[in-house]
């Protein structure tokens, strides 16, 4: 009699705080069928947080996410966590979602354009699935496994700072945790007083029992229980993330989670959370944040301190989507990079992700340097045209006066980019698009009338007559119909005329001789021309330029 008395007053007192919320957790759990998958097939997410930062360890994460779904035939869905209204920017949603589409990483379910949700599983946002989360909530406080507590924020200093004096280890549990105990009726008088309480799930955990966890990356973990009465739902009615994760990642159906290390600590009060509800939990895998050397020692690569963290930065120094993409994966598995290098025809897409090759240990560590090569090597892919029409995009976006004079003569500039681009030996010196200013920027005049020519500090070692002997003599004898073995034959012939030797080891052989070597003549040209000694073959270069512009970049 006693327990019907309990549980009419605990329904009563989930009446009084959930009064709108009829849907029961059984209606909604029809709403989500089982997903119908084949054998094998995962289904995860990435669920971030909208706060205007799309951190490079959420792309990896979200990375390996995608590829476990897609290649073993599953589903890959966003869910955006914004149950912190605090903490919500404007545009980071779109942050989110175009980063996503930037890089390729395909979703199938979720906001997947900016307004535009797809998936039965839905709505994917959890500021629209309040009244899902209440549900379940009002249910815990019938059955009694969840309580509504109304402590100030003072109180709860005020319990720390008791905890600390005895102690003991801080938090909301047993008997520190005052509203535990406290019966529904005391509970509805607060409500009726108009105090607007926290729900707290009344755990029943024990610290001194081990939970035993498998990690896909990490393998076997013995975590403590929690036996913390955390708080479950906020209390402007939204959950914490504890109880969001684990009811969403249940209705959606996801087989794998793939999160952060900084969410293991919670795993095993989140492996309790699905034993109160009743569910099978999902199979999790934590993965440590990827890490930058600083001097001699390895830190977590930091969203305050470093630009590389974010992942706009990458967008910014133009580097192609697929490159930092190959990149991650060459992060999450060593032997991707012998595949990626055999394997030139195929895209990333192709690559079969290898679970037991993810870090165990340490966090994977950034190296640009490497990105970059890998960036050189993407870039040495592209056809003409995709070349063509990523620099001109980025630089549209990033340098626009690059973006004029790339587009004025678009014939112009494909010969430019096509210069050393076609073949087996393929020009691997462009790493991004940043570069491409100093790399082809002096094709173009007005970039080029823009830069000033130092020719002091490149060409200090000649005299200016000097200078303009070599240039005019070259002027006057070149032309442009001659193949690359006449030009050179005559360049060779007129250094010699011009008192340098026609080769470097006639040079050598007798430095006296001569004012210098053919290299000096060269150099004297390709300083005049491209601004520094250092372009692709010079031919090529003059050919392009055509008779004319070489002609005033000479002697003009
Ligand atoms: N919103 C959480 C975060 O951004 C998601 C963690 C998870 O993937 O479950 O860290």
């Amino acid at each position: 009699m006693a327990l019907d008395n309990n549980l009419l007053a605990r329904q009563k007192l989930a009446a009084a705080l959930f009064p709108k919320i009829e849907e029961s957790p059984q209606m909604i759990e029809a709403r989500y069928p089982r997903r119908q998958l084949k054998l094998g097939a995962m289904v995860t997410r990435i669920a971030p947080s909208p706060t205007g930062f799309m951190h490079l360890g959420g792309l990896y994460t979200a990375l390996i996410s995608e590829r476990l779904a897609h290649q073993s035939g599953g589903v890959f869905f966003l869910r955006i966590e914004d149950t912190d209204r605090k903490r919500e920017v404007p545009g980071a949603l779109e942050l989110i979602i175009n980063s996503l589409t930037h890089f390729g990483l395909k979703l199938d379910e979720g906001e997947i354009a900016v307004g535009q949700e797809t998936g039965a599983y839905g709505p994917y946002k959890q500021s629209k699935r309040a009244s899902i989360y209440q549900a379940f909530v009002k249910q815990l406080i019938v059955s009694g496994q969840a309580y509504p507590a109304f402590e100030t924020v003072e109180e709860l200093e005020e319990l720390t700072k008791k905890q600390e004096a005895s102690k003991v280890a801080p938090g909301y549990y047993g008997p520190w945790a005052y509203w535990r105990d406290k019966t529904p009726a005391e509970a509805l008088a607060m409500l009726d007083k108009g105090f607007k309480p926290v729900i707290r799930w009344r755990s029943n955990g024990d610290p001194e029992h081990q939970v035993i966890v498998n990690d896909m990356f990490k393998g076997r973990l013995a975590l403590r229980e929690s036996n913390q009465d955390i708080v479950l739902l906020k209390s402007d009615g939204l959950p914490t993330y504890h109880l969001a994760h684990v009811i969403d990642d249940h209705l959606m159906g996801t087989t794998h989670v793939i999160r952060g290390d900084e969410w293991l600590s919670s795993l095993p009060l989140h492996l309790q959370l699905f034993a109160t509800l009743g569910w099978q939990p999902p199979i999790y895998g934590h993965l440590a944040p990827i890490q930058k050397l600083v001097g001699q020692s390895r830190r977590k690569l930091s969203k305050r301190h470093d630009p590389e963290a974010s992942v706009t930065f990458y967008d910014e120094a133009g580097y192609p989507p697929e490159a930092v993409i190959a990149y991650l994966l060459n992060l999450a598995n060593p032997s991707f990079e012998a595949w990626f290098m055999s394997h030139p025809d195929k895209r990333w897409e192709d690559y079969l992700l290898i679970i037991a090759e993810l870090k165990k240990g340490a966090g994977a560590l950034l190296d640009l340097q490497k990105l970059d090569s890998y960036s050189k090597e993407i870039i040495s892919r592209l056809s003409l045209n995709e070349l063509l029409e990523q620099s001109l995009a980025w630089a549209r976006k990033y340098d626009p006066p690059l973006a004029q004079a790339m587009s004025r003569d678009l014939a112009y500039t494909t010969e430019i980019l096509n210069i050393d681009h076609a073949g087996e030996r393929r020009r691997k010196d462009i790493a991004k698009w940043s570069e491409l200013r100093a790399v082809i920027g002096y094709f173009y005049d007005d970039i080029w009338a823009a830069t000033p020519l130092d020719l002091a500090s490149q060409l200090g070692d000649y005299s200016l007559s000097e200078i303009r002997t070599i240039a005019q003599a070259v002027v006057a004898n070149y032309n442009p119909q001659d193949s690359q073995a006449e030009w050179l034959a005559k360049l060779r012939q007129l250094s010699q005329t011009l008192g340098y030797a026609p080769d470097t080891i006639s040079y050598r052989q007798n430095p006296q001789r001569y004012k210098g070597s053919f290299g000096d003549v060269a150099k004297i040209i390709r300083v005049l021309l491209v601004g520094r000694n250092q372009s692709p073959d010079l031919y090529a270069v003059m050919q392009v330029m055509g008779q004319e512009r070489v002609r005033t970049r000479l002697t003009g």
